[in-house]
């Protein structure tokens, strides 16, 4: 059976315009205007060239930040119950990010116990709840810094940072720039 590692990008883009069912599970891709991850044979409009990566597998592709597309459901592929809990916490995840997050409550939302979703999260994405938060956040940032008229005490306050401190410590932690810097470059860095 072909891997994701044999086939080429082109192959890989030939796959996903002609929505090629052979290709699914072998890879998948994300669409990086909307951060969503589709099959190879997902029906939605095919998207433009430049914004297509490319992932081996759904997990890796979560950990990059992307969404499973709600309409050919790369996550549902194979019977993964952890997967599944772990898209559930991440969409609570991109609901509250901006509030005080309280990993009691979400787990419960979630019907597992603390423990378990970290060490879900951890498994698949490498990451702590809190730390893919601080990333769902520092996106979020990013965005916002691209705008002009908007203030970084607000930004900061905006995407649920108690401090400014606290703020530039993980924009900086994570981008390597102040958030100054990031918006004098326009975000091009
Ligand atoms: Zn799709």
């Amino acid at each position: 059976m072909e891997n994701s590692k044999t086939i080429s990008d082109y192959q890989k883009w030939q796959a996903i315009v002609s929505c090629d069912k052979n290709y699914d599970g072998i890879f998948y891709y994300g669409v990086k205007t909307t951060m969503i991850f589709c099959r190879p044979s997902c029906k939605s409009k095919t998207p433009i060239q430049d914004n297509v990566v490319f992932f081996d597998n759904a997990a890796q592709a979560i950990a990059e930040g992307f969404r499973p597309c709600k309409r050919c459901r790369p996550d549902k592929l194979f019977f993964e119950p952890e997967l599944e809990i772990l898209n559930k916490a991440i969409d609570l995840f991109h609901v509250t990010y901006n509030k005080q997050i309280n990993l009691e409550y979400a787990s419960r939302q979630l019907g597992v116990s603390i423990n378990h979703l970290i060490k879900i999260f951890k498994q698949y994405t490498g990451l702590t709840p809190m730390q893919y938060i601080s990333r769902v956040r520092v996106d979020k940032a990013k965005m916002l810094l691209k705008q002009e008229g908007i203030g970084i005490p607000e930004i900061a306050y905006a995407i649920g940072y108690e401090s400014l401190s606290s703020f530039y410590k993980c924009f900086k932690d994570q981008t390597g720039y102040t958030p100054n810097e990031y918006r004098k470059h326009r975000g091009d860095l």
